[in-house]
């Protein structure tokens, strides 16, 4: 095989090449976004397979999704003209899982164990905290599963928590439950997914003769997105490589960006430790992305400190500058950019280049709106859409019993959520009592309320909740869907019960939530919403290839797209609130990196929005342009059309899906009438760029669509220190303030 001419190496500059071909010992590749890093990995098993020095099942390779794993798969068997079989590529917890089926024994556990999802999880944990009499309102079941999460990313079992933090750790209960926890599932032959892990981990520890036969095995071992494994993953990966030590890891420590879950950045500085003599490779080429957007994507990381630093450049053509676009509200985000994708379509570009990158990822509702009113297609990557989200079916199943009591499906799946005390003998009950009658469930109550076949106490259970949608029938009268919504939310507990819920999903669903409201108010009615939904969900069989990518910049990593939209950069959503309300500034950093991974999806065309006017539920809330956006350097960006804001605003023109009323609005704050009765956008002073020459200074009288008339107090780049006259002291965007 050595007399095999090697084109695939071709293609490779210097630094990659040696990064492929230097196959014995410790490698660390550490170098920044798209200088072909994965591309690295790739070209490095495909030689260490031609180059005959181990057989397929003899490499470990990681990545980070399932979806880099057969991306991974493909390319490999391309270069080798033949498709791979038998080898080890996935994420940690693929190849940790399949690892200990093969010794389940050893850990007390049956080849055939059962992974637990989430949800079972909290099942399970409720049941413990039950049988110790733990008050879930001070603790809910899920806070438990964070904690022993936590512990397992850093493998730590039971055991090895220290007395200290045991103590801490929700009042000294976590750890009790822990052990429950931990014995329950090895009696229900079960493992969680920071068990796959942990427990592997614990296997290498103590039979060292399986570890010897692992070490032996994988001959070479492949990292990708290496900054962001977590302690248990560095555990794991160093146990394994100890024999060969043909270990090559690649990683940005500038690409960090899920500390939350677990991942510590301080594995890149441990790896020279742990592998001395360990060789280090930079790559500062970059092959994906245009000057501009390289330079804004590093101008804005420089901000970061505590960085290893490094250069990058291109050899690209100049190509176009970073936009950075300010519109009025989101909606009008949502069509700016989704009719920015149509014109490209129109002149030839294909949907499949085109990416969304959101913060949170109830910043795609409006996306989706307008991509389906336009009837583009779209995916949403790494997550559901909008509205097939878990808080968001519960949500509008309330909306359909209100409208229709006799919705069984709709009944059922919230007639508990949030936990009313009806257990399932009683549900039994009703539904036998049902389908014997051949009525509704809700209707099945109300027969079973007059007989004694329901106790007592789920009697009035059900009572109760019958009443309580009564009262919201009425309610529905005299509010819009948008405030209907909101009080069902509120009265239901449904709300309360993701608030006590301290998972890490759960402020995500809280956000989704209030954007469902939000949403709402596009409708005067509960059947026009209730429509619009169907229609949504059967947007669903529309199965062209040629889609749009939505996804959460967090599940961009490792992707590139020709066009990129980086919407919502206002302070408080991106930079995130949770981030800014961290002490220290860990929070904000690793904001700006999700920032960094953002700009650099972008092979072509990047473009960054923001809104001054967000809704959160019918309230206006008016926002700065995240201090990222000011980090961009001004010589790679360019201004896309400041008075891109559209005339009209509220009109009916701009109502995605049936008519906007009047009825909507009422109820709300002053902002959102405000809003809607504003004048037309001609008559907003704007643009920055006018701030020194348009004559504002201190002192100056000015009026403010949101807080009415003020005196300026300071400038501050594109913004206002103003002193309004009912409002205070604010700061505001320059764009949005009138001179009078
Ligand atoms: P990220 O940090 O975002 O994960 P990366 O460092 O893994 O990026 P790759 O995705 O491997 O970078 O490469 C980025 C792009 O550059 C890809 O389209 C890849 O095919 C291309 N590329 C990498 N190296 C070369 C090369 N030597 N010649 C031409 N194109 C290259
Ligand atoms: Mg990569």
């Amino acid at each position: 095989p050595a007399e095999r001419p090697a084109v695939y190496l071709d293609g490779l500059n210097e630094s990659q090449r040696e990064a492929v071909e230097a196959t014995e010992g410790p490698v660390l590749v550490l170098a920044g976004a798209g200088t072909g890093k994965t591309r690295v990995l790739t070209t490095r098993l495909a030689h260490i397979l031609l180059q005959g020095r181990a057989r397929p099942g003899e490499i470990l390779a990681v990545t980070f999704t399932n979806k880099a794993a057969r991306e991974m798969q493909e390319r490999v068997g391309h270069m080798l003209g033949t498709p791979v079989e038998g080898w080890w590529v996935g994420t940690f917890h693929a190849l940790a899982a399949r690892i200990l089926r093969r010794h389940a024994e050893a850990v007390g556990l049956k080849p055939n164990f059962t992974i637990l999802d989430t949800d079972d999880q909290v099942r399970l944990i409720k049941q413990i905290l039950a049988a110790r009499d733990i008050d879930t309102k001070r603790f809910p079941p899920r806070t438990f599963s964070a904690v022993i999460q936590r512990w397992k990313d850093r493998s730590l079992g039971p055991e090895k928590v220290s007395q200290g933090e045991a103590v801490e750790a929700l009042d000294g209960t976590a750890i009790d439950v822990y052990k429950d926890y931990q014995s329950e599932l090895l009696r229900q032959n079960a493992a969680d997914f920071g068990d796959l892990l942990m427990l592997c981990v614990d296997l290498f520890q103590s039979q060292p003769d399986i570890l010897k036969s692992y070490q032996r095995r994988f001959r070479y071992v492949l990292v990708d997105e290496y900054q962001d494994t977590n302690v248990a993953q560095y555990l794991w990966l160093r146990l394994l490589a100890q024999g060969h030590q043909n270990i090559c890891c690649v990683g940005d420590d500038d690409q960090s960006i899920y500390s939350w879950r677990g991942a510590e950045v301080g594995n890149i500085l441990r790896f020279e430790k742990d592998f001395p003599g360990a060789k280090v490779v930079r790559l500062e080429r970059n092959y994906r992305s245009t000057p501009h957007i390289l330079g804004a994507a590093s101008g804005l990381i420089a901000n970061n400190e505590g960085r290893l630093g490094k250069t990058l450049w291109t050899d690209l053509n100049e190509g176009e500058k970073v936009r950075v676009h300010g519109v009025w509200d989101s909606t009008e985000e949502a069509r700016w950019i989704v009719d920015d994708m149509e014109a490209r379509q129109m002149r030839g570009e294909s949907l499949a280049t085109m990416a969304v990158l959101v913060r949170t990822s109830a910043q795609t509702r409006e996306f989706e709106e307008r991509l389906i009113t336009l009837g583009i297609a779209y995916q949403v990557i790494g997550g559901l859409r909008f509205y097939e989200r878990q808080e968001i079916r519960d949500a509008v199943a309330y909306l359909r019993v209100i409208a229709q009591p006799d919705d069984d499906l709709a009944f059922q799946r919230i007639a508990n959520v949030p936990k009313r005390g009806l257990g399932d003998a009683s549900m039994q009950t009703v539904h036998m009592h049902a389908r014997a009658r051949g009525i509704s469930l809700s209707l099945a109550i109300r027969e079973l309320t007059t007989t004694d076949e329901l106790k007592s106490r789920p009697k009035k259970l059900f009572t109760d909740l019958l009443n309580e949608f009564d009262r919201w029938r009425v309610e529905a009268h005299d509010h819009s869907p948008a405030e209907l919504m909101d009080i069902v939310l509120d009265e239901s507990g449904y709300t309360e019960m993701w608030k006590l819920d301290k998972s890490i999903d759960a402020p995500g669903r809280i956000e989704n939530l209030k954007e469902l409201v939000v949403g709402l108010s596009a409708f005067d009615t509960l059947t026009s919403f209730l429509e619009h939904i169907s229609l949504v969900m059967e947007n669903e069989q529309n199965k062209g290839t040629d889609k749009v990518t939505l996804m959460t910049l967090h599940g961009a990593k490792g992707l590139e797209f020709d066009t990129v939209y980086l919407p919502g950069w206002e302070e408080g959503l991106f930079p995130h609130q949770r981030a800014l309300d961290e002490t220290g500034t860990n929070g904000l950093e690793e904001e700006r990196r999700l920032a960094y991974v953002g700009l650099t999806r972008a092979r072509k065309c990047a473009t960054v929005t923001f809104a001054a006017n967000r809704r959160i539920y019918g309230q206006w809330q008016s926002s700065l342009p995240s201090r990222f956006v000011d980090e961009l350097p001004a010589g790679h960006i360019e201004r896309a059309g400041e008075l891109g804001l559209s005339r009209g605003g509220f009109a009916e023109d701009q109502a995605v899906f049936g008519k906007v009323s009047g009825k909507a609005s009422e109820g709300y704050g002053a902002g959102w009438k405000r809003a809607q009765n504003r004048k037309p956008q001609d008559d907003l002073v704007f643009a920055p760029a006018r701030v020194s020459s348009g004559g504002l200074e201190v002192g100056q009288r000015i009026f403010h669509q949101k807080f009415g008339y003020g005196s300026i107090q300071g400038l501050d780049g594109d913004k206002l220190d103003i002193k309004f006259e009912k409002a205070g002291m604010k700061k505001v965007m320059v764009s949005f303030v009138e001179k009078v």
